[in-house]
């Protein structure tokens, strides 16, 4: 006789029916895991709008979550900042632990020096990196979940080709910009695979994390850079207050010159659940749309 104990089974393949228990932290990954897992897969994400996972810390609630998950999938390279103490914790009590960005080849991230990783984890805004991610995911879930591996593969094509047709509309968006006028001043440093991938100067007023401030030096090389290259317009982002935005607009008023703040864009978490801006492609073409049309003019 085979006797199964449920209590022993976190971490080990799933040895009863029912869907993978996954939990996620932003939503960027809990949007991929959805896609892919379908049906198979209870998601629970811990990050929801406007959330910023530099400053996140585990609630009580979150650990019981995590510590009664199949699987934890998270984005690693210390974005994180605050829970890689709680997931080294998890590791030796062998619950399985994906970090996504565990599968790009290190030649293809940023190096950052100053940041804890030595690389800068804002991969999500390089959508062929988003893809190479999502493959890994289907292929992490199809290795716990074997039985439904068909289904992940099926899911994670369709969510491929979505991703295709996300780049080629942002790709034309971006083609109506001239390439002097392509020059994006955010919040924090989020947007640098963005500027690599799709052809922007990138300039974040924070660092790679918010966790650290802005000094008064910073914003006024800012300012003085925004007035010597005319750039119209900068931009919030959803999940870092706008105050540090507005203070570096002040600064460029006060030498002279006008700068608008363009809109809100969503760098390090999703808009709302039910929104367009909801989803990963609904948010890289809202942020697109956002950076295009207000420095267009
Ligand atoms: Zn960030």
């Amino acid at each position: 006789m085979v006797m199964l104990t449920s209590c022993s089974s976190a971490g080990q393949n799933k040895t009863e029916k029912g869907p993978l228990n996954i939990v996620t932290t932003t939503s960027m990954i809990t949007d991929m895991v959805k896609e892919i897992g379908g049906s198979a897969v209870n998601v629970n994400g811990l990050m929801g709008a406007g959330v910023d996972p530099h400053l996140y810390k585990a609630s009580e609630g979150d650990v019981n979550k995590l510590f009664k998950a199949d699987m934890v999938i998270y984005s690693g390279l210390h974005l994180e900042g605050k829970l890689v103490e709680v997931f080294e914790n998890m590791e030796h009590q062998h619950i399985k632990m994906v970090a996504i960005t565990d599968t790009i080849d290190r030649k293809l991230l940023i190096s950052s020096a100053l940041f804890a990783s030595n690389y800068d984890p804002h991969v999500w805004f390089d959508i062929s990196l988003w893809k190479a991610a999502s493959a890994y995911v289907a292929q992490k879930l199809s290795t716990a979940d074997p039985e439904n591996r068909n289904l992940y593969n099926t899911n994670l094509n369709r969510f491929l080709s979505k991703l295709d047709s996300t780049e080629k509309v942002i790709r034309e968006k971006i083609s109506s910009l001239p390439s002097e006028k392509r020059i994006l001043i955010t919040a924090h440093d989020a947007f640098n695979y963005f500027g690599k991938a799709y052809g922007f100067e990138v300039l974040g007023l924070q660092g790679i994390s918010t966790a650290t401030e802005a000094g008064v030096k910073d914003v006024q090389n800012l300012a003085n850079y925004i007035v010597e290259h005319k750039v119209k317009a900068i931009f919030v982002e959803s999940s870092v207050p706008k105050r540090n935005i507005e203070a570096l607009q002040e600064a460029v008023r006060s030498k002279g010159f006008d700068v608008v703040i363009g809109g809100t864009l969503f760098s390090d978490a999703l808009g709302n659940p039910g929104t367009a801006e909801g989803t990963y492609s609904g948010m890289i073409i809202f942020n697109v749309n956002t950076i295009v049309d207000a420095l267009k003019n």
